[in-house]
């Protein structure tokens, strides 16, 4: 299996029609057959830009565990069957701070999407006040999070095409890196005990990815490692020419 590389645009561009350019020009640009790219758009945008796909799945960048019914605001698993979703960003560091989602809403929501046939891409990580106390800790960190984020998991109805685990340090991305980048040695180090983890408490081998602030210069750094399965990219995937740039370097 190859590595997957994924475009987290967040709530840009500001306009459909953008996106569905943007779109039309990563997937114009997209030559590798191994290896998967997905887009996570915004959820308004979702029909428009998966229209303009055929070698590119669709991603949503969160979704709701209840199925249809009266929860106000949300959007089910059920809506991103049918807009043909491929994969669902879950527990993002900007959803758990911003809007307070916990690791027992992160549970549903990933049991309910592995239950339905969606297949999950689980953020976790650390944030700098954790780092700075070492590598110990945040892996402590860590497993905290995935003991409860895939409770209840099984090993039955979780393939390695439908679970990918994000490794998010929280203190290196939407801009942070600048100031304090991420080393790929120490990225190993974490992917690799997460590895471990998955393994030991759940039975799983999930692909695991880097979420870093990933662009055209340090692409190569993070997805010429072995153990890395792969990346989430913020800001660089709203440039197609530097997103393509990624996705070359994710080429073995
Ligand atoms: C993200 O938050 O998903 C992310 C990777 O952001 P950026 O690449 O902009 O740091």
């Amino acid at each position: 299996m190859g590595k997957i590389i994924i475009a987290n645009w967040k709530t840009n561009p500001d306009t459909p029609e953008k996106a569905v350019k943007l779109a039309r020009e990563i997937e114009k640009g997209v030559r590798d057959k191994k290896n998967e790219v997905a887009i996570a758009p915004p959820m308004p945008y979702l029909l428009p830009v998966g229209q303009a796909l055929k070698k590119i799945k669709l991603a949503a960048q969160d979704v709701f565990w209840g199925d249809l019914g009266a929860y106000t605001g949300e959007i089910s698993w059920h809506q991103l069957k049918h807009c043909e979703v491929s994969y669902v960003i879950v527990g993002h560091s900007e959803r758990r701070r911003l809007v307070g989602e916990t690791d027992e809403m992160i549970n549903k929501k990933v049991l309910a999407c592995l239950k339905h046939g969606l297949s999950v891409i689980l953020c976790v990580g650390e944030p700098k006040q954790i780092r700075h106390r070492g590598l110990v800790l945040v892996k402590k960190f860590i497993s905290n999070q995935l003991e409860k984020d895939l409770r209840g998991i099984k090993s039955s109805f979780t393939s390695r095409e439908s679970l990918v685990i994000a490794y998010e340090p929280i203190w290196a991305i939407s801009g942070s890196a600048a100031s304090h980048p991420d080393k790929p040695n120490d990225a190993v180090e974490v992917i690799s005990y997460i590895r471990t983890i998955t393994r030991k408490l759940y039975r799983l081998s999930p692909r695991i990815i880097y979420v870093g602030s990933v662009n055209q210069k340090n692409a190569r750094s993070f997805l010429s490692q072995k153990e890395i399965n792969g990346a989430l990219v913020g800001g660089a995937s709203l440039k197609p020419r530097e997103f393509l740039k990624i996705i070359e370097a994710a080429k073995q």
